[in-house]
């Protein structure tokens, strides 16, 4: 924007979120709540919804329980399913912007693309895909699973067919009667081949590694059964209680407290593929060889009876080039198809951190080189007034996402409101404070699966140590957030007494 002298006018805002999902809108709704109003969310899409908005493929689904991975101040009465799909998801991420208001304060087609604090006047400075602005408060709501990753194979861009990424579903395009192949065999690829094969004339399956597999228990939602949610008092809440308690002991325990509780897991998970796959060899083939939850477990009851038809093959061999006409495997066998769909995940979850340039004029990414790392999930030295939702260590990993975004939401929220009551102009996490939470929560991570269970995984950092999960009780998680302790930031405080802690 130019002014009548010339001169580009930059709009400042007060507070600016990045990303409009489940974790930029529990902010908004926090900080309304609160009373802080003077919030904007840049969104680059054209609409809420984040995960749930973009991943379209056929059969995606959330494997929490949507009592739980939905809001605790929206709860939905009316889940079709005890576990929703993404029409439904995304819908009911599209209500509660419409209930609470929050459409006024979104700006849509608004890409961050650079962030960075500027030191004299100690505030960021945004650039946008629709221009500049300066804000005071900056928090990345950008979400763990935002950009594709297609591994870079021999050949690929020779293929003469249809290829697409599963977070890029081509809905154009018929698979009737065609020669797909799927690449990749984790919670997506899962989700994807028994809504497909059905459908196409052949099905290769390409396997790098197994998953551990447990049934998947998704029942109807019966008429009786939503309106007894909707008018008995504290019953939704109830069962939103159980499905915690649930998720909390029985990932908790053989997470945080000893891992002999990791053997039932496995053995349900053996006896499920033991149950499904009656041919030994395509057992041994679908037999993870590392403990349980060292890769993200999934969750099927339809997954191995697909890939035991006709019209499936699995291919453990690894690819070795992709052709004109198909898939090289590493055996020398050509896999002719028409089309190729990737499901085989996305980018670092911290993948905002190369457009955020802090203090030192160096990127986050730099900054976290191997090893990212935040206080509380959300604060990095040398980075002031920046909040992370989802940053390293606030993953959860035995919970519901939704309650981990909440805890971090009310944790801002009350940043916000004490810089504000303090009259302080930026607060910026002490170094000292940050190495000790993250050589603790390292330390804590060390005993988990995640890190110590035999297996590769997005889980783990370049230098094999935790890149992200909290490694304890999300409940933990919530009571250490509880406040937002002024004490472990360097704080500036605003000299000027008419000027606004904005
Ligand atoms: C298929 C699938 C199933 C899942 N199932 C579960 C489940 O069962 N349980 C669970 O706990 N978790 C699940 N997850 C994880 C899920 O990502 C989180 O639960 C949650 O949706 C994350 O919300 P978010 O708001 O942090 O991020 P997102 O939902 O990814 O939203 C981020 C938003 O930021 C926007 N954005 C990104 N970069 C920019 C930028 N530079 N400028 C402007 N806007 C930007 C994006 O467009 C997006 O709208 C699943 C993920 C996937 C992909």
């Amino acid at each position: 924007m130019v002014g009548p002298n010339g001169i580009e006018k930059i709009q400042h805002l007060p507070v600016v979120i990045i990303g409009a999902g489940f974790g930029g809108m529990a902010l908004a709704v926090k900080l309304q709540e609160a009373g802080i109003e003077d919030y904007h969310i840049f969104e680059r899409a054209k609409e809420v919804g984040g995960t749930w908005r973009d991943n379209t493929y056929p059969g995606c689904a959330c494997d929490v329980a949507s009592n739980l991975y939905s809001y605790s101040f929206a709860p939905n009465p009316s889940w079709a399913q005890t576990h929703g799909n993404q029409s439904e998801i995304f819908g009911y991420l599209k209500g509660v912007a419409k209930d609470f208001d929050l459409y006024p304060n979104i700006r849509f087609d608004h890409e961050l693309i650079k962030a960075t604090w500027d030191k004299k006047a100690e505030k960021w400075s945004l650039e946008t895909s629709q221009g500049k602005y300066t804000c005071s408060v900056l928090v990345t709501a950008t979400g763990p699973f935002g950009e594709a990753v297609i591994p870079e194979f021999k050949g690929a861009e020779s293929f003469k067919g249809s290829s697409f990424h599963s977070l890029h579903w081509d809905h154009e395009y018929d698979l009737k009667g065609k020669k797909v192949a799927i690449v990749g065999t984790g919670a997506t690829a899962i989700q994807i081949v028994p809504e497909i094969q059905t459908e196409v004339e052949h099905l290769t399956v390409f396997q790098r590694t197994p998953s551990h597999v447990l049934p998947r228990v998704d029942v109807a939602t019966s008429m009786v059964k939503r309106a007894a949610v909707r008018y008995v008092p504290f019953l939704q809440r109830g069962i939103r209680a159980a499905w915690y308690t649930a998720y909390e002991g029985l990932v908790g325990l053989p997470q945080f407290v000893d891992s002999r509780f990791l053997v039932p897991f496995e053995a349900a998970a053996r006896y499920h593929l033991f149950k499904q796959v009656k041919d030994k060899d395509l057992r041994e083939k679908l037999s993870p060889t590392y403990r349980f939850g060292c890769k993200r477990p999934v969750f099927s009851s339809k997954y191995f009876l697909s890939l035991q038809e006709e019209n499936v093959d699995l291919v453990c061999s690894g690819i070795e080039e992709i052709t004109e006409k198909g898939i090289v495997d590493s055996e020398g066998v050509e896999h002719e198809i028409d089309t190729l769909i990737y499901a085989t995940g996305f980018r670092s979850p911290h993948q905002i951190s190369d457009k955020l340039f802090g203090k030192t004029g160096a990127s986050l990414a730099e900054y976290f080189g191997s090893r990212p790392r935040a206080f509380m999930g959300t604060s990095i030295a040398g980075f002031p007034n920046l909040f992370m939702m989802m940053g390293p260590f606030s993953a959860a990993g035995n919970q519901s996402a939704v309650f981990m975004l909440e805890t971090q939401a009310g944790y801002i929220t009350d940043a916000v409101k004490t810089m504000r009551e303090k009259r302080l102009k930026n607060v910026d996490v002490r170094e000292d404070v940050l190495d000790a939470f993250t050589n603790e929560v390292n330390e804590r991570s060390q005993k988990t699966s995640w890190l110590s269970g035999g297996c590769n995984s997005y889980f783990q950092n370049a230098e094999g140590g935790n890149a992200g999960l909290w490694p304890s009780w999300s409940f933990m998680h919530r009571w250490n957030s509880r406040r937002f302790d002024v004490n472990k930031y360097v704080v500036n405080p605003v000299l000027n007494s008419v000027e606004q802690a904005d």
